[in-house]
């Protein structure tokens, strides 16, 4: 289901523009527009859901599909040498898009 009112669901229509890497019927890895790291991607899946505190079992298959692919992805962005995922939920973590991502950030030796 798609959130009218959410840029991810808009990036997924296409009514905003974004730095595909890699879709498909159920998920979508663009560039994050403000990287924090040479290479900087967001997995989004094609179900909006807003955090990770409302995971219930079918949209953990859809965290599952996407965590099975993000290794391939990330190699073939030139990811060979590590990477780091993070979710962000809620205020303290400063999530600022409520529809659940996975970065993924690398290219370079990252600061913990
Ligand atoms: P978070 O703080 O975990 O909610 O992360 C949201 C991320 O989305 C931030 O790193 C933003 O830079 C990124 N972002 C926001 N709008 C866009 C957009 N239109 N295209 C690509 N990345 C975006
Ligand atoms: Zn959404």
């Amino acid at each position: 289901m798609k959130d009218s009112n959410c840029i991810f669901c808009k990036i997924i229509d296409g009514q905003i523009p974004s730095a595909k890497v890699y879709e498909d019927d159920k998920m979508l890895v663009f560039k994050d527009i403000e990287p924090k790291a040479k290479v900087h991607l967001l997995a989004i899946g094609k179900d909006h859901f807003k955090l990770l505190s409302e995971m219930d079992e079918s949209r953990a298959e859809l965290v599952k599909y996407m965590l099975c692919k993000i290794p391939q992805i990330a190699k073939d962005n030139g990811l060979i040498n590590g990477y780091r995922l993070i979710i962000n939920q809620g205020d303290d973590a400063g999530q600022t898009v409520f529809h659940l991502h996975i970065h993924i950030l690398g290219g370079e030796p990252l600061p913990w």
